[in-house]
């Protein structure tokens, strides 16, 4: 048996039936890394010899107890670099964990390396990090999805059994699609932010990458619930999310919403999405076509609601508090400014001026309110959707993983990445993506998601609906031939 192939679960009955030990299982993916990591590139950084003496101390009889999990590096991990893939983080060490971070830790839990992604949560494939692009596991000519791409391909590739990623328009969900994991953006509130480097602090939100949706279900008992450092985390009472999953779909109503079935759409992921649906429809689901008419105006409305944000919250990297500081400047507006240049790449530098832009007077009507008044269209076609269904099913990306390159000189094609996933993080519903098939392109499989949405706080209806689909299938369980 090869301990990294483990999913959580499975890895976790073995450390408790003391049949390996945390030390061993730490060893074991050490060796993964080295043997696959030069040619994936998920990791930024790990500090094995630190997860080591934590696993010694670990208590194995703890939900997570000993299991290693690689953590998206836009999120506080005491004493570890907390870099954003961006140079202008560069020498910066979190001084705390991130509430997820605890939370983990109380569950026995080994936070241990930091995953690539694109620089501040900002793109769809991580060709935006400043250190290089991560390469998907299933054909290393290709993106593995953004901007959670590292936390996906270390999963794929099983150099690591389960990690964080981040989704603020679909960076958790796209990712897990384009390399054949399961990735569930919870409700926004859900998890708490705090610790989290923010992007768009209205539409982020923390979730699993997980090799199979149990693992989902394990890792959100764990991270979700209140906090009070986050006045935006919800205190409803977390349920046990395991719980839902045997339940079956016998009776459940899933939407099929026809505005997502449309030009650009791969019709081959169509296909094979479909075929999902019917799936579903044979194990005793009813599915029903819905329509979510403002679907058209979310991209439009994402592009300038998360610029604007980021535009405010990037305005703390100035070269005086953290990291990276230019060099010989002259007072402190060629300070500023220096610092700013060198130190963020091109796609933030867009980012922050399409914010300031929308956020101008003259233009912050026109741009800016406009967009939030699109944004609660959106919300009411989702609420107006989930009156008549329990569920709603659709792909999660329009393509597989495209080619390193492709998209890098057209923001634009690289925005549609995200078609499918941005109106979940506009509405503030929760959303996940499960392997559903694979497409063969030049002699490579490249895998399908499913994307499976749910109305706010109803995390286990799209957990259970996933658990069923999946399984029903073996994609979960396909491993990439990696080289
Ligand atoms: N691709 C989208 C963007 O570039 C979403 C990113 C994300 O979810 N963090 O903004």
């Amino acid at each position: 048996m090869q301990i990294t192939s483990l999913n959580v679960h499975d890895l976790q009955a073995l450390l408790r039936a003391g049949q390996i030990s945390p030390k061993e299982v730490i060893e074991a993916l050490g060796r993964r890394i080295e043997e696959v990591d030069p040619l994936i590139h998920g990791y930024l950084s790990h500090d094995l010899d630190r997860a080591i003496l934590e696993a010694q101390q670990v208590d194995v009889r703890l939900p997570l107890g000993g299991v290693p999990i690689s953590i998206k590096d836009v999120i506080n991990v005491k004493g570890h670099p907390c870099g954003c893939a961006s140079e202008i983080l560069q020498g910066y060490i979190a001084p705390y964990d991130a509430t997820v971070i605890s939370k983990l830790r109380s569950a026995g839990a080994i936070p241990f390396g930091r995953a690539n992604m694109d620089e501040f949560a900002m793109g769809s494939s991580t060709e935006n990090s400043a250190f290089g692009p991560t390469r998907n596991p299933w054909d290393i000519t290709r993106i593995p999805g953004g901007s959670s791409g590292g936390s996906a391909a270390v999963v794929a590739s099983d150099e690591g059994f389960a990690a964080l990623g981040t989704d603020t328009g679909g960076s958790i969900r796209q990712p897990a699609a384009l390399c054949g994991r399961v990735g569930l953006k919870p409700t926004y509130g859900r998890v708490s932010r705090y610790g989290l480097v923010a992007f768009a602090s209205s539409l982020d939100q923390i979730g699993p990458i997980t090799k199979d949706v149990r693992d989902a279900a394990i890792l959100m008992n764990i991270i979700a619930g209140p906090d009070k450092f986050d006045s935006t985390s919800l205190d409803d009472e977390v349920p046990d999310y395991t719980v839902a999953l045997e339940k079956g779909v016998k009776g459940l109503k899933l939407g099929l919403p026809k505005e997502y079935f449309i030009e650009g759409l791969d019709p081959d992921v169509e296909k094979t999405v479909r075929t999902a649906v019917a799936n579903l429809e044979s194990l005793g689901a009813e599915v029903i076509e819905i329509s979510l008419p403002h679907t058209e105006f979310a991209l439009s409305t994402y592009y300038i609601i998360a610029p604007a944000e980021a535009s405010a919250n990037l305005a703390r990297f100035d070269g005086v508090r953290y990291g990276f500081r230019a060099k010989d400047t002259q007072g402190l507006l060629d300070h500023y400014g220096k610092t700013r240049e060198q130190g963020f790449g091109p796609e933030v530098k867009r980012r922050i001026i399409l914010g300031t832009y929308v956020l101008s007077s003259g233009y912050y009507d026109a741009y800016y309110l406009r967009a939030q008044k699109v944004r609660t269209l959106i919300r009411q076609d989702f609420a107006t959707a989930f009156e008549k269904v329990d569920a709603i099913v659709c792909p999660t990306s329009p393509t597989p993983a495209f080619k390193l390159g492709e998209r890098t000189d057209d923001p634009l094609s690289m925005y549609l990445a995200d078609i499918f996933t941005l109106a979940a993080n506009i509405a503030g519903i929760c959303g996940i993506s499960v392997p559903c098939g694979f497409l063969e392109k030049e002699g490579k499989q490249l895998p399908v998601g499913l994307q499976i949405l749910g109305q706010e706080l109803d995390e286990s209806t799209v957990l259970r609906v996933a658990y069923a689909y999946e399984q029903s299938t073996d994609w979960h369980k396909a491993k990439p031939r990696i080289g």
